[in-house]
């Protein structure tokens, strides 16, 4: 009716104008302190018992633990020297080629003296390459050796008592309180999926619910809790992650990054002319191609590429999302499976053949395809087909390319989109190499690219909505005669894990609530009690 109408608008309007508010810190809940009071230390001892002791992972790949071992070194005049040491490589690393060649000598005063006798062109690649790889060598030099007396040293001190503190706050249970819920963004086939906010930091998420008569009734269990188990294991800027996964006495809960741009089927189709522009086009293949083989470098294989399930987020930069149909392949093996979305799915897919990582570079052609086309290999614009036909195309056809295509895009598209998959571009030997070295992603440094310094060439308006009008989206209602039984519990312990320790602790650095909260007594001291 025309109030429910009116209220809805309201909601999705004041959903935005919060969003707005929220950027930067702010709307926090005014009790945040309390949802993260740290325990005492003496009701993290369970923890320090049970937590594995490795350097790798508590002090590089946790963001807190990071920040913490980084205190614990600042506090020591032997070991402060590592820091800086680390953050100049880490400086180094993003630098353009150009910049990288200008600031050798600092790094490296007697290579580059030594280099610069040689005749240019060899001096210019060594510097780079050579100069490359004694870095990387020196960078796994420094951590052997602070994996070793510095990691132990670290154990004993508050900084490691506070880490555990911070663990323990990371591991509350995840109730739906502690969230706010704004506007709906879309719905998918379990449920819908809805903008969040944490209420202790103020971050913005996108929650996708999965209703459980929805699931139950689809025999989608499987289904769910593989795409929660691979969302919590991936870590890349080109994937969406997962930060929460929780139930509520109705759905199951995934709490994903926010993309807020839209999707690049809205982005192709809406936005007034059909395809987009080459630089577009390259940008995106060429972020979509360093999510792709982040999976692939955990053995997991996508199988759902396709415009739709690629999204931007505020500052023009996409992720990969919807891992539902994403597998991972055991050691060496292959896998069969009919699956993927019509139009998309790769030719040994359609012919049920057993297949590895080569559907997701067939998929990869089709989006770069389709991009710059502005409708889909293999089929005309507006053309309806049958799922046969399709196929068929898919098996035998050769796809046909227009004038729009530069030449290294047809090149590149036609080495992708080639049907036995042992010739595909991406399959052989190079794998990902002989994808990023083409001609097509010459404009491409893929090093800048991973690190998320190069600045999208298109910044969605944050006015804009880019999607289809929420009210288009029908309502999700729960099934009726699907009953939810004790045995139904055992999925969803097990899909009710709470927090994901990266994403966590990185919106707690991001929020400032970690620069708050980790105080220590005066002097670097133990304070009298760490429980505040
Ligand atoms: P399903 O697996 O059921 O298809 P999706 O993961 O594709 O569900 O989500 C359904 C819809 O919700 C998407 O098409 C998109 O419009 C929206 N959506 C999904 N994830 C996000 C996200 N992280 N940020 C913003 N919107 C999202
Ligand atoms: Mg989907
Ligand atoms: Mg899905």
């Amino acid at each position: 009716s025309e109030v429910t109408n009116i209220t809805n608008r309201l909601d999705s309007f004041l959903g935005s104008v919060n969003i707005i508010i929220s950027g930067g810190g702010k709307g926090r809940s005014w009790k945040w302190k309390d949802m993260l009071r740290f325990p005492h230390i003496s009701q993290c001892m369970e923890l320090a018992k049970t937590l594995e002791r490795d350097y790798y992972s508590l002090c590089v790949k946790q963001p807190i633990g990071r920040q913490l071992f980084r205190l614990f070194c600042q506090s020591k005049p032997e070991l402060r020297h590592c820091n800086s040491l680390l953050d100049k490589m880490g400086e180094y690393e993003v630098k353009s080629d150009e910049e990288k060649r200008m600031s050798l000598s600092d790094l490296y005063p007697n290579v580059l003296h030594l280099a610069l006798t040689l005749p240019s062109p060899i001096c210019e690649g060594l510097c780079v390459l050579g100069i490359h790889l004694r870095l990387l060598c020196f960078y796994s030099d420094l951590h052997e050796y602070l994996s070793g007396a510095p990691f132990l040293q670290y154990q004993q001190s508050m900084y490691f008592d506070r880490f555990l503190q911070w663990k323990m706050v990371e591991r509350q249970p995840v109730t739906k309180h502690i969230f706010r819920q704004y506007r709906l963004l879309g719905k998918g086939g379990f449920g819908e999926v809805w903008a969040f906010q944490a209420r202790a930091s103020g971050k913005m998420y996108a929650c996708k619910k999965l209703e459980k008569t929805h699931v139950k009734k689809g025999k989608g269990e499987a289904m769910a809790l593989n795409e929660k188990q691979i969302l919590e294991t991936l870590n890349s800027r080109f994937v969406v992650s997962l930060a929460y996964a929780y139930e509520t006495k109705q759905s199951l809960c995934l709490v994903l990054t926010i993309m807020n741009g839209g999707d690049l089927r809205f982005h192709i189709y809406n936005m007034g002319t059909s395809g987009l522009e080459q630089d577009r086009v390259q940008f995106y293949a060429a972020e979509v191609c360093c999510g792709l083989h982040h999976l692939h470098q955990m053995n997991i294989v996508y199988r759902d590429l396709k415009p739709e399930n690629i999204l931007l987020d505020d500052n023009g930069h996409i992720r990969i999302s919807d891992l539902g149909l994403a597998v991972t392949l055991s050691e060496g093996n292959l896998v069969r499976g009919r699956v993927g979305t019509l139009g998309y799915m790769a030719p040994e897919v359609i012919g049920n053949d057993y297949y590895g990582l080569s559907p997701d570079w067939w998929g990869l052609g089709c989006l770069v395809y389709e991009m710059t086309a502005g409708r889909s290999p293999f089929k005309r614009k507006g053309e309806r087909l049958i799922g046969k036909e399709m196929e068929r195309r898919i098996q035998e056809e050769e796809e046909e390319y227009g004038k729009i295509f530069s030449n290294e895009t047809k090149d590149f598209c036609r080495l992708l989109l080639t049907k036995d998959p042992r010739d595909r571009l991406g399959c052989q030997g190079s794998g990902v190499y002989g994808i990023q070295s083409h001609p097509f992603f010459r404009t491409i440094n893929f090093r800048r690219l991973e690190a998320g310094v190069i600045e999208p060439p298109f910044k969605p308006d944050p006015r804009a909505v880019y999607c289809q009008d929420v009210q288009d989206i029908d309502e999700f209602s729960t099934v009726k005669g699907v009953i939810l039984e004790r045995a139904d519990n055992d999925f969803y312990i097990k899909f009710n894990t709470g927090s994901v320790a990266i994403p966590w602790q990185t919106e707690m650095i991001e929020m400032g609530c970690f620069k708050e909260l980790n105080v220590f007594g005066p002097q670097g001291s133990r304070p009298p009690d760490l429980d505040w």
